[in-house]
């Protein structure tokens, strides 16, 4: 169980403030991947005076020191879970859910070993991402997602043609 906002913020040496505690805590109470916009949306509910800026700065500074995840993404999204886990990118709705670490493993853990020995490399972790459909889109055509979705649909050809 991960330290309680307050003192997981003083923990890593930064000064507790209103603002800085209140995204930890909202990024932790949830498991959508907040974009910084989304976050500050919910930040304002309980801080209604705090700035874009002032999340966004909070959130790049709970990232630096570890208590909150960024994940990689054409948008910056953020994660309150730190635990080892992977995730799952719904390709049309842009969804991201959590894919529980050990539902990956061993052979995860093998890869490693494999990467490792091969290039005598030292592994501290890595990722595993999963693209698809989410079941609310499985049954949408293509075309009439993508319409109107630039930044997904560069997401979408990336991942089809990198
Ligand atoms: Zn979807
Ligand atoms: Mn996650």
């Amino acid at each position: 169980m991960d330290a309680a906002p307050d003192a997981a913020i003083r923990n890593v040496g930064l000064r507790l403030t209103g603002p800085r505690r209140v995204v930890l805590e909202v990024v932790r109470a949830t498991d959508s991947h907040p974009t910084a916009e989304v976050v500050h949306r919910m930040v304002r509910r309980r801080l209604p005076r705090v700035s874009l800026g002032t999340v966004y700065r909070n959130l790049r500074l709970l990232v630096a020191e570890g208590l909150v995840k960024e994940l990689p993404g054409p948008h910056a999204r953020f994660d309150g879970n730190t635990s080892d886990h992977h995730h799952f990118t719904c390709l049309l709705c842009g969804r991201i859910v959590d894919v529980d670490g050990p539902l990956t493993e061993p052979h995860s853990r093998a890869l490693c070993s494999r990467v490792a020995a091969q290039g005598d490399f030292s592994v501290t972790h890595h990722r595993i991402e999963f693209y698809g459909r989410c079941p609310a889109c499985r049954g949408k055509s293509n075309r009439g997602a993508l319409r109107g979705r630039g930044r997904l649909h560069q997401l979408n050809r990336a991942i089809i043609h990198p």
